[in-house]
């Protein structure tokens, strides 16, 4: 049988201003065309090289284990938790929004015994209550959203939570998909032990490669367990003897997806964290002046707001799916709606990585602006 003859391949080129992806960076797709090597060649192991020095940079930390986890952010949080949870461990999750969940579900995957601390979604947990928390039980491991995607919240308080887990005897696992690249992450200066992200949000590369980190506390941890890992392709203990020293082969690296990793972190040592961070919050704060002129207020108070993804509230009256179908059909802009319990009530604008510039901020605005006139 002959297959059908497909179209050649012509998306239309949509302004990513999602939740992720963002869009990607011209140099970051120009880099994936770049003719392959082997994941062996003496080449690519430099690339290797290269990558965890600059997930270093980013991450803000000197850990060896750096390393990018093949698979989008979620491989990343599934690391971060198969590697360090053995059936029966007594795990806290804390869970303001979508992404705390999908923690929990996941720890209970792996045998934990998981204990649930919640806050309604779009509001913060006072850093105090996951301490008290943390004194009640002894638990092997705590877990965290730092920036919370589904609902625009940004968590405060870390370094104060990673020194109450610390006292306790346990590892804190924190979330940062929304924040690395976008807003301060500190993984040393706080004393977080594990930490993942996705290459799609702020660093903007297509989705694909997890950056991740791990503290010697966490490594020690994962050297002393008593049963294997229950993950054969996230096992850190085999990963680790791709990306450490010896070099081995364990699974066949994305090369081109690593090409866009180095290129993307190049980008960000070449911008600066520091300028990085202004020019998120910059044009945030463009946007969030937008919003209220257009007579929208934000789930979020500021205080606990994301620079990276905003949460306006829909208006009464304002088919959300209709507004967004709008920016999207003629204006070529993708935004998000929100979902479970914030389904139908906001709208998810995110100015992630090469997304966050003035010219996207006020497009939308005006499309918006035209949008909601006659609606
Ligand atoms: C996007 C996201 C994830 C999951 O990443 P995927 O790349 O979709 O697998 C996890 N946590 C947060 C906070 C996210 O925004």
């Amino acid at each position: 049988m002959q297959p059908k003859q497909y179209k050649d391949l012509d998306p239309s080129p949509r302004i990513l201003l999602g939740p992720g992806p963002s869009t990607a960076s011209p140099r970051v797709l120009r880099a994936m065309a770049t003719p392959l090597v082997g994941h062996l060649d003496p080449q690519f192991l430099a690339l290797m090289d290269e990558v965890q020095q600059l997930l270093r940079f980013v991450f803000q930390t000197e850990n060896e284990l750096t390393i990018p986890v093949s698979g989008t952010g979620s491989a990343g949080m599934e690391t971060s938790l198969c590697n360090f949870i053995e059936a029966g461990d007594h795990v806290l999750i804390a869970i303001n929004g979508y992404f705390g969940e999908r923690l929990y579900q996941m720890a209970n995957l792996y045998g934990a015994q998981v204990d649930r601390l919640e806050r309604p979604w779009g509001q913060v947990f006072d850093p105090t209550e996951i301490e008290s928390a943390l004194k009640k039980k002894k638990y092997k491991l705590v877990a965290l959203v730092h920036a919370e995607t589904s609902t625009g919240a940004l968590q405060p308080g870390i370094p104060e939570i990673a020194a109450a887990a610390h006292q306790q005897g346990a590892l804190i696992v924190l979330d940062t998909v929304t924040s690395l690249g976008g807003l301060p992450v500190e993984i040393d200066a706080w004393d977080v032990d594990i930490a993942y992200s996705g290459s799609q949000k702020c660093l903007s590369a297509p989705p694909g490669l997890a950056p991740l980190t791990v503290s010697d506390r966490a490594r020690q941890m994962l050297r002393s367990r008593k049963t294997p890992v229950a993950n054969w392709y996230l096992d850190l203990t085999l990963l680790d003897k791709y990306w450490g020293q010896e070099r081995t082969y364990h699974h066949t690296a994305p090369i081109s997806m690593n090409y866009a990793l180095r290129e993307a972190l190049r980008l960000a040592a070449e911008e600066g964290l520091q300028a990085r961070f202004a020019r998120h919050r910059t044009n945030a704060e463009l946007l969030w002046e937008g919003l209220e002129a257009l007579d929208l207020s934000m789930l979020v108070p500021l205080q606990n707001r994301l620079p990276t993804l905003t949460t306006p509230l829909v208006p009464p009256g304002v088919d959300e799916l209709v507004v967004r179908q709008r920016l999207l059909n003629e204006f070529n802009i993708e935004i998000a709606g929100g979902f479970g319990p914030l389904k139908g009530q906001i709208w998810r604008i995110g100015l992630m990585g090469f997304s966050s510039r003035p010219e996207n901020v006020l497009l939308l605005l005006s499309a918006l602006e035209h949008i909601l006139s006659k609606s």
